[in-house]
């Protein structure tokens, strides 16, 4: 597990973009912690990272957003109002399939049960006023 402590949002980006030089399209990372976290700062660094044209930004209220980047396709799904998770997590395994992307989750921890066992886990705390204590597994 690599831990890495943070100060302010940027930090948080910065941890997505280091995380994004390891990953390769296929890659499942599986984010978790409380509203307000950093979770959509991580992912932003992460699409960064890859290239996408597009700012990442919350899909809290589409569910799904998408980025295509030179290095392919990032879905981004973020489970925080979904309700039927498997229903949306069959649609993004589809999608993925036929496109070999990275598939990133926010609220990972509402589905456990369906995440593939090599995702990567990142689990975001806050730590004290801006602070912010990000654990990666593997
Ligand atoms: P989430 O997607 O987990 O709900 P966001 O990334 O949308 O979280 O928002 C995180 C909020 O916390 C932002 O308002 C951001 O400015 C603030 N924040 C303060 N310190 C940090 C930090 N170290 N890392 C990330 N966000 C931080
Ligand atoms: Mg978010």
């Amino acid at each position: 597990m690599r831990r890495i402590e943070t100060t302010a949002p940027e930090g948080t980006v910065e941890a997505g973009r280091q995380l994004a030089r390891d990953l390769a399209p296929g890659a499942v990372v599986a984010l978790s912690g409380d509203l307000g976290a950093g979770k959509t700062h991580f992912v932003r660094g992460l699409a960064e990272s890859w290239g996408a044209a597009e700012e990442a930004t919350s899909p809290t209220f589409a569910l799904l957003h998408e980025y295509d980047t030179p290095r392919g396709k990032i879905c981004h799904l973020d489970l925080y109002r979904a309700r039927d998770t498997e229903e949306i997590w069959s649609a993004v395994h589809d999608e993925l399939d036929a496109s070999g992307g990275l598939l990133v989750i926010e609220w990972a921890d509402r589905c456990p049960e369906l995440l593939p066992p090599d995702a990567i886990r990142v689990a975001i705390a806050h730590d004290g006023e801006g602070r912010r204590m990000i654990s990666i597994e593997p």
